[in-house]
């Protein structure tokens, strides 16, 4: 079976570990947690990085760091994974969701500003596959009405809207290092913060809401409660195992580009004669290589592809269900829209294996069996 994901290590993860345990400092900001930090604010220009346990927490930071009220509406695109949306109820926001573009499944930037009312605090683009959503258009329409722009980045490390990093162009960012994106650390995440308001105040919310960053650098003689927070910092162990995939990201990233393009030159024929509908990267996006996905003409070929690919020993998946169909959205909201593009990528999106080790031989035999499935249809 070849499986749809599969963790990469690059060998140096399980060393990294032990010289951390054997520093004997195990929590968190330590010397692996600066390194990786340091990293990410020199290569991607983030005035600040903080890691955090997962992208999920990120985000939750950000929601607080926003200053979220109950009833203030966030925008979201409907057509992503549940924190996007998640982290910001948890600070009592109503989330406004947004549709995707017909051309690729990140939030609509078009259709934006009518979503916008006076209690609109925050919009929170995806960058759905390591796509950038239209930024320019995003950040004027933010600008216009004073609205923070938090980026859910999760899929979108070392990927780029006109040459600027993704992550270093809303107020706020959040990475995920979940074992199924480019860099893993098993469960963690990234907090990106590029507006330097924020800066002093995430490091309180990160710290249990105590001032102990300052405390460690020497700026205050002791140090206390002085805010909200929680526990959003990783152990040095998480660090260390990041710093190994941090320092193969070019490895990383080169090899699944190779992999994508191969699909991608595999279905060239069935996206010509409109049978499937390959990824559309913007003119003003690079490709990240995340994931690669097709779009099928109907949900029941996407079920019966998926079917087909498993009985030949592939595991291809969906995702995801609109979040605007969901149970809890349902059962808390009375005004559900219809955002007939992210229902359509719902039922129609299928994402096939896409991790380092994937082989040539096995992307071939994949690329062969989809067109195999596809001939006479
Ligand atoms: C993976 C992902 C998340 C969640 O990341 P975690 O690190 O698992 O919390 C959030 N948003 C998007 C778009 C994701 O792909």
């Amino acid at each position: 079976m070849i499986p749809f994901n599969k963790p990469y290590l690059t060998g140096k993860e399980a060393h990294y570990m032990y010289q951390a345990v054997n520093t004997g400092k195990l929590s968190g900001n330590g010397d692996f947690t600066k390194k990786c930090q340091k990293f990410f604010e020199d290569k991607y220009g983030y005035k600040k990085a903080l890691l955090t346990t997962s992208c999920t927490d990120a985000l939750e930071m950000c929601a607080i760091l926003s200053n979220v009220q109950p009833g203030d509406e966030v925008i979201v695109p409907s057509y992503t994974f549940v924190s996007s949306a998640l982290a910001f109820v948890r600070q009592g926001a109503k989330i406004v969701f947004a549709d995707s573009m017909a051309s690729n499944p990140n939030i609509d930037a078009e259709k934006l500003e009518a979503l916008i009312t006076p209690r609109t605090k925050v919009i929170v683009p995806v960058h759905y596959a390591g796509v950038a959503c239209d930024m320019d258009r995003i950040m004027a329409i933010a600008n216009k009405y004073n609205i923070l722009v938090v980026e859910d980045a999760a899929q979108a490390i070392d990927s780029y809207y006109k040459g600027r990093p993704l992550g270093s162009i809303g107020h706020l960012a959040a990475f995920s290092f979940h074992e199924t994106k480019n860099i893993i650390s098993g469960e963690g995440g990234l907090l990106a913060i590029n507006d330097e308001r924020f800066i002093r105040r995430s490091e309180i919310l990160w710290e249990k809401g105590t001032n102990r960053s300052e405390f460690f650098r020497g700026e205050v003689n002791k140090y206390g409660w002085v805010d909200t927070g929680s526990s959003f910092l990783p152990s040095e162990i998480i660090a260390a195992f990041l710093w190994a995939q941090l320092e193969n990201l070019d490895i990383i990233q080169k090899r699944r580009k190779e992999i994508w393009n191969m699909y991608n030159d595999g279905f060239k024929e069935l996206d010509v004669k409109g049978i499937v509908r390959l990824p559309e990267i913007p003119i003003y996006a690079t490709n990240n290589a995340h994931m690669f996905y097709i779009i099928c003409r109907s949900l029941q070929e996407r079920t019966e592809l998926i079917k087909y690919l498993k009985v030949n020993g592939v595991l291809a998946v969906f995702h995801y269900l609109s979040l605007h169909l969901s149970d809890y959205y349902k059962k808390n909201n009375i005004d559900i829209p219809y955002l007939p593009q992210c229902d359509n990528y719902a039922d129609t999106l299928v994402r096939l294996p896409m991790y380092f080790e994937l082989q040539n031989t096995e992307v071939i035999k994949i690329v062969n069996l989809i067109n195999n499935f596809f001939d006479g249809k």
